[in-house]
């Protein structure tokens, strides 16, 4: 799940339970206080009544009084006999169970309150709350049984739960909008950070991200970043630099062993059986040498941030190529033919994309067949030249494709060691190609064709 959603989630999570405890909270209070509220007041109205009994009234005069005073309540007074002494009028109407314990109770009961209270509804059931009483009337014990209906609190509190579940909701949907947009706010640097870290790459070790102004946890994550950039810039140079520094070592060591070599087989008093065996060292020298200039090349192209930016045409370029691997080519039975529609001049390093045709026709000869053909097209399109140069020999087979730009990458090791292949010849294509802003790909069905494309940006 999205980061986005997780923190959502947490601040309606965080934000609900807080609305629902202080809801809670509110309900009880609610809930609670009005039972208190109604207790004292039939708790007052008790006290009225003992009062009012103890002053020894006339019995006339107490039934006038206790009527006026119980107009809104159920009342029944019984004397010491349990004979009663008055009834209210609600008594009649309102059927309530009559216990001693405990003094304060709930009855749930069939009221036609809408007769006696004006806003009450006419519906019949009733919550009252009734409260039994025992005092002297200054002479003798009487019980008082006073009563209340509920039923503005009931309505009250399923009113306050029914807008609190609507509060609820409306707050929970306000908390979601406002939780996804904080959310948003919130990890949009980390958005940015990661853009510009895949922006990267081992091409652009020498980028960094531009630390926020604020300083946070983010501006912590961005120059940790930057310094692991440093440090894998660093050692990718150190790399690069002992590649290239290797193979330089190498190269005068061995044009000096190739000259000596050369000087041997040329010497006529050596005897046919060394000089036989000398030249057969003298193949594996040549091959040895091809690798070490292929790996100089190539840490001198890995260095190269941009190339020289001669302006020439590419067709002039291939056909001198062309013209260069006629004679190899045919000596192997092959024929080589050149479609070039559009001319195409552009701008670049002309030896850096020399090199791409000598590597491609070296393949297109080395892994053809005797007899085979080998194809040169050319054609422009949206400002760039397509290149394509085909073969009639030994194809690639299609788990290999995706592989042959890899570095020493070799289908058959043998039968490219055997031509003198080191696997870094289409890894040097490759990388010039890119110099250039182009782009590459090999297409092949095995054992009929092979094709390699490259584009390159033209001059228009
Ligand atoms: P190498 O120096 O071995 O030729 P490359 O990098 O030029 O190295 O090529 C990598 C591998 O791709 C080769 O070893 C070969 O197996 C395969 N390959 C390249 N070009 C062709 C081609 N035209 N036809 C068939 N296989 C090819």
């Amino acid at each position: 799940m999205k980061i986005r959603y997780r923190i959502s989630l947490w601040f309606i999570g965080g934000g609900l339970l807080s609305t629902l405890l202080l809801s809670l909270f509110v309900v009880y209070e609610k809930a609670t206080l009005p039972y208190e509220l109604i207790d004292d007041e039939l708790l007052s109205q008790v006290n009225s009544i003992a009062d009012f009994l103890r002053e020894n009234r006339s019995d006339a005069e107490v039934a006038s009084v206790l009527k006026s005073l119980s107009r809104p309540y159920w009342i029944q007074l019984f004397d010491h006999k349990n004979e009663v002494i008055f009834s209210s009028d609600l008594v009649a109407l309102v059927d309530i169970p009559l216990k001693q314990a405990p003094s304060f109770y709930n009855v749930n009961t069939q009221a036609p309150l809408g007769q006696f209270f004006t806003g009450a509804d006419s519906e019949e059931k009733a919550q009252f709350r009734v409260h039994f009483a025992q005092f002297d009337d200054g002479g003798s014990p009487v019980m008082l049984y006073i009563a209340r209906p509920l039923e503005d609190l009931t309505r009250e509190t399923s009113e306050l739960i029914q807008s609190i579940f609507i509060g609820l909701a409306i707050s929970s949907l306000c908390l979601l909008a406002m939780s996804y947009a904080i959310a948003g706010r919130i990890l949009r640097p980390i958005k940015t950070i990661n853009r510009l870290v895949r922006e990267i790459s081992e091409n652009t070790l020498d980028k960094r991200i531009t630390p926020a102004k604020s300083r946070d946890e983010l501006h912590e994550l961005t120059v940790s970043l930057n310094t692991m950039f440093d440090r894998l810039e660093f050692s990718f140079a150190r790399q690069k630099e002992f590649v290239a520094n290797a193979s330089h070592e190498l190269k005068t060591p061995l044009s000096i062993l190739r000259l000596a070599m050369e000087e041997a087989i040329g010497d006529n008093s050596i005897a046919e059986p060394l000089r036989k065996k000398l030249s057969d060292q003298y193949i594996i020298l040549l091959r040895l040498n091809r690798l070490v200039e292929n790996l100089l090349n190539l840490s001198v192209l890995e260095f190269k941030g941009s190339v020289k930016t001669d302006r020439f045409s590419l067709n002039d370029l291939a056909m001198e190529v062309v013209e260069e691997f006629r004679p190899i080519a045919e000596a192997h039975h092959m024929t080589l033919t050149v479609s070039f529609n559009d001319r195409c001049m552009m701008s670049g390093s002309r030896d850096l994309i020399r090199q791409i045709f000598i590597n491609l026709s070296d393949n297109a000869i080395k892994y053809n067949k005797p007899g085979g053909t080998i194809r040169y097209r050319i054609t422009a399109d949206k400002g760039y030249a397509t290149v394509k140069i085909s073969d009639t020999g030994i194809g690639i087979p299609a788990d290999s494709i995706v592989r042959v730009f890899e570095q020493f990458y070799r289908v058959e090791k043998s039968r490219a060691a055997r031509h003198g292949g080191s696997g870094l010849g289409l890894t040097i294509v490759k990388k010039i190609v890119e110099l250039h802003n182009g782009t590459i790909s090999a297409e092949s069905v095995p054992g009929q064709w092979t094709a390699i494309t490259f584009t390159l940006p033209i001059l228009s």
